[in-house]
């Protein structure tokens, strides 16, 4: 892509209200628009990290036996009185189409997923089941003044799996535990993220969920000083006098941190099969409910923390996996067709190029570069001839490399 063909520019400024870092950056440099408290457009950079976010929980999910679907975003008004949920879902926006008929847009999908299968599952033969999908929840948060880490509407990956017994389900949940770990690895910010028990409703006492250390989080997490589990303070009431003892290995040392949940992964049970009676035949001709899991993650919440977690003073820091482009390319001035060359034969050789080809000063093009956050920065000038510099975006060493070179670090 080239920069003078973008139809985005940077900013120096960003939205008074904006508090968070992630939005504040993720705004100047050009991913998003903000277009009222909790509503955002994706913009060109913007739209390609979540892409490749995408990708990266797409493999692990399909990785884990998952199959892929599309639900709708208008979710009838009868399913959600089914589980008893159109009263008591207060983050519900309702809605009446011309007919009359009354619909909530989707918050989240057991209404529609669970009487989808039901439809297809009868024996055990047909467990254990896993279905996902990647599509907009909308959510009326009273509080959304951090910028994308809580919006009212925003991407959300959700896998529903379905099983015969608890066993089943023990094993699929921890299996998922370990693709959630992966795909925050890929994103950058497993080190700063812990699995975190959180409370669980009727059929468990605890459920879980990703917490990444961040002073934009809005939640307080006890992590362990032992073995690094955390405890979401809300369930510390749970805990013997409300004191803090590890769910995992007993210790009662712990350190305060804020934190925000990337994911939540929890072991529903029979609370919806039962209201919507799915059910399936056992090996013995016996009926039995289906147990359930689901396990959800914020597409552009993801985005956000992976800011808040890979960010200095001049701008983003994207990790490889996820970053918009693999390359920045800028041209200093009197080297434009030395930069066309170098453009195209990256982009023959598969690499994802940003090419700043803009008629600007190089120190404005050098700050662009830090802001937008993409791992390798190239620079052909008239002083590096026919070599090409090099400097990757968390360091501040500088390589001359041959275009040769240079293809064999990218690829
Ligand atoms: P929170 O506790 O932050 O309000 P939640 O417990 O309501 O979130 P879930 O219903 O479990 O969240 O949704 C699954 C995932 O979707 C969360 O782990 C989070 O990553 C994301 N998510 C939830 N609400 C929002 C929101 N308002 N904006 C952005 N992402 C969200
Ligand atoms: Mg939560």
């Amino acid at each position: 892509m080239k920069f003078s063909k973008l139809f985005i520019k940077t900013k120096k400024d960003y939205p008074k209200d904006e508090v968070a870092v992630s939005s504040q950056l993720l705004i100047r440099a050009g991913y998003i628009d903000k277009v009222a408290a909790g509503v955002y457009t994706l913009l060109p950079f913007g739209l390609k990290v979540v892409s490749k976010i995408i990708t990266q929980i797409r493999s692990e999910m399909d990785a884990a036996d998952a199959q892929e679907i599309y639900m709708p975003g208008l979710v009838p008004k009868a399913n959600w009185e089914t589980t008893d949920r159109w009263k008591t879902f207060d983050a519900l926006y309702k809605l009446k189409g011309a007919d009359e008929r009354e619909f909530a847009l989707g918050a989240t999908h057991e209404e529609i997923v669970v009487p989808l299968a039901r439809e297809f599952v009868e024996s055990y033969k047909d467990l254990p089941l896993a279905l996902y999908q990647i599509q907009n929840k909308f959510r009326n948060e009273i509080r959304a003044k951090s910028g994308v880490l809580r919006t009212r509407e925003f991407l959300m990956k959700d896998l529903y799996s379905f099983h015969k017994n608890e066993e089943d389900l023990n094993q699929y949940y921890d299996k998922m535990i370990q693709s959630y770990w992966n795909i925050f690895d890929k994103c950058g910010i497993k080190e700063k993220t812990y699995l975190t028990f959180a409370s669980g409703g009727t059929f468990c006492k605890y459920s879980h969920e990703f917490q990444t250390e961040t002073e934009a989080g809005e939640d307080e997490i006890y992590v362990c000083a032992e073995c690094k589990t955390g405890l979401n303070s809300d369930i510390l009431a749970d805990q013997e006098n409300g004191k803090f003892k590890c769910p995992d290995c007993a210790n009662t040392e712990y350190e305060i941190k804020k934190a925000v949940e990337v994911g939540n992964i929890f072991k529903l049970g029979t609370k919806y099969s039962k209201p919507f009676d799915l059910n399936f035949v056992d090996e013995k001709g016996k009926k039995n409910l289906v147990i359930m899991g689901c396990y959800g993650i914020g597409i552009q919440r993801l985005m956000g923390t992976i800011v808040e977690i890979n960010h200095d003073e001049k701008g983003i820091i994207w990790p490889k996996a996820v970053a918009p482009y693999d390359v920045h390319l800028i041209s200093l001035e009197g080297s434009e067709k030395r930069g066309e060359e170098v453009y195209q034969a990256l982009f023959k050789a598969g690499i994802s190029v940003l090419y700043d080809d803009r008629d600007i000063s190089a120190g404005e093009k050098f700050a662009d570069c830090d802001l937008i956050g993409i791992p390798y920065r190239l620079v052909v000038s008239q002083r590096t001839q026919d070599k090409i510099e090099v400097k990757k975006r968390d360091e501040d060493e500088t390589k001359q490399l041959s275009e040769e070179e240079l293809l064999k670090i990218l690829g």
